[in-house]
């Protein structure tokens, strides 16, 4: 009888360590159920050396680079549009490292090439969370994609790098006119003996216009006592 009952609470703990769970909509299975992997928008290779756009093979890249200013280059594996936004929110809102995990995997691969030949001596960074917002969110969502990555490609993550020292307006609230002005001076360099003379390699979820990136950028390179240069990957770009 109570073996009975111990190998069912035996059964029952498998259970919750081998049942799988679609990591974007929770649907019980495979890893990522086939709907989820329909709508999964992945930016694939050959991209832009530069700006990380996928291109025909061959083709030159027509997009404009001038938002990255301050960054070498970037990448970002997925659009924001469809499944690869859902893991972003389901990390962000509920904690899910299963989500996380994955677009930290595909963040890394992105970034493999870089990590082998300029970025092999990197000091991964990630953009700050409000202070705020930190505060009612029980995990920082850049901050866990730049060690997951760190990790994946052997580099260093500094944790804290950077600090907010002023509230902003979320990028995307209707108030914020120019998101440029929005984040001007919003980050200070915290230890800046970690990131001196280094290629820095920046981590945040997603870009937009990219205005936070350039800012967290300049001030990572600003002074002779900045970082020599930035490069930029994010899970997702929620443009072009
Ligand atoms: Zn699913
Ligand atoms: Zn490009």
């Amino acid at each position: 009888m109570v073996r009975r009952h111990v190998s069912e609470i035996g059964r029952a703990v498998l259970d919750c360590v081998t049942v799988r769970r679609c990591v974007a909509c929770g649907e019980l299975g495979m890893e990522l159920c086939a709907p989820c992997a329909r709508l999964l928008d992945e930016r694939r290779a050959p991209w832009c050396d530069r700006c990380g756009a996928p291109l025909a093979p061959g083709a030159r890249c027509t997009a404009n680079h001038r938002w990255m200013r301050n960054i070498t280059i970037a990448r970002a594996p997925f659009r924001y549009a469809g499944t690869a936004g859902a893991l972003v929110r389901r990390l962000k809102f509920e904690s899910d490292r299963g989500a996380g995990t994955m677009l930290a995997a595909k963040m890394a691969a992105a970034m493999r090439v870089w990590a082998h030949r300029d970025g092999r001596r990197a000091v991964v960074v990630a953009v700050p969370l409000h202070a705020r917002k930190r505060r009612g969110r029980p995990i920082d969502q850049a901050a866990f994609l730049a060690r997951e990555v760190a990790g994946r490609l052997g580099l260093t993550f500094a944790d804290h790098a950077l600090r907010r020292v002023r509230a902003t307006l979320p990028q995307g609230d209707p108030r914020v006119t120019s998101r440029d002005r929005n984040v001007e001076g919003a980050f200070r360099v915290r230890r800046p003996e970690r990131l001196r003379g280094r290629v820095v390699l920046l981590v945040d979820d997603v870009t937009t216009s990219g205005a936070t990136a350039r800012e967290c950028a300049r001030t990572i390179l600003r002074g002779p006592g900045g970082a020599r240069s930035v490069a930029l990957v994010t899970a997702c770009v929620a443009r072009g």
